[in-house]
């Protein structure tokens, strides 16, 4: 069983992006709203950013969140996400940010995918999130959240980021992009993968 973290307790985020802290804040919360834990970023206490050289998400996420509280002292938290056809051998995967390029460029990037598909009729997509949880002693506890559907071209909706306008969750007929915030989160990768971490660690 995976070790618990207290109520109260400080939990370093190993990202420097303000806005996973208010979306991850949000997501660590109770469904009443109440916040049990203090979240804090790396960037804020001016931790370093290591490589993300792992060949899977679980991989990542592992290796941001030990170097965060290796650093820190701390335990801390860190995720790893992306979109992966089966025709392309899981691909874009642990490159789906990369694909945008630095002008975080997701139109580009999902007419990459397009053009690599081709005419294959094997559509089956997934989007997969890895929760890393560690403790600066070592012991590290990993979850993962999956959802499965498929491309469709060309894509369609204003919501969401990356790549929510080409996907489409199995049982579903909108994609995410067109779907509202609150319908994707549901039964998102994300809201799986932050699931199976509350239930495993937090003492509520
Ligand atoms: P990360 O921030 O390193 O985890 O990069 C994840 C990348 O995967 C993002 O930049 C997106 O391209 C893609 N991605 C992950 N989750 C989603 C999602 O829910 N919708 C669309 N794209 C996503």
């Amino acid at each position: 069983m995976a070790r618990r973290l207290p109520i109260g307790a400080r939990l370093v985020l190993a990202s420097h992006n303000p806005g996973k802290l208010t979306e991850i804040a949000e997501l660590l919360a109770a469904p009443d709203g109440t916040q049990h834990i203090d979240l804090v970023s790396a960037g804020s206490l001016g931790l370093p950013e290591p490589a993300e050289t792992a060949p899977d998400f679980a991989g990542n996420a592992r290796i941001k969140a030990e170097a965060a509280a290796r650093a820190s002292g701390l335990p801390a938290l860190a995720d790893d996400s992306g979109f992966s056809l089966a025709a392309l051998g899981g691909a874009p995967g642990v490159y789906s940010a990369r694909w945008a390029g630095p002008g975080k460029d997701f139109a580009a990037a999902m007419a990459e995918v397009n053009r690599r598909l081709g005419d294959n009729p094997d559509r089956r997509a997934w989007f997969t999130s890895a929760l890393s949880l560690a403790w600066p002693d070592g012991e590290t506890a990993t979850f993962l959240g999956r959802i499965e559907g498929h491309a469709v071209w060309p894509p369609r909706g204003a919501h969401g980021f990356g790549y929510d306008p080409m996907f489409v969750p199995l049982g579903e007929t909108e994609t995410f992009g067109e779907m509202t915030p609150a319908r994707k989160h549901a039964a998102s990768h994300r809201a799986r993968a932050f699931a199976a971490l509350l239930a495993a660690v937090f003492s509520v």
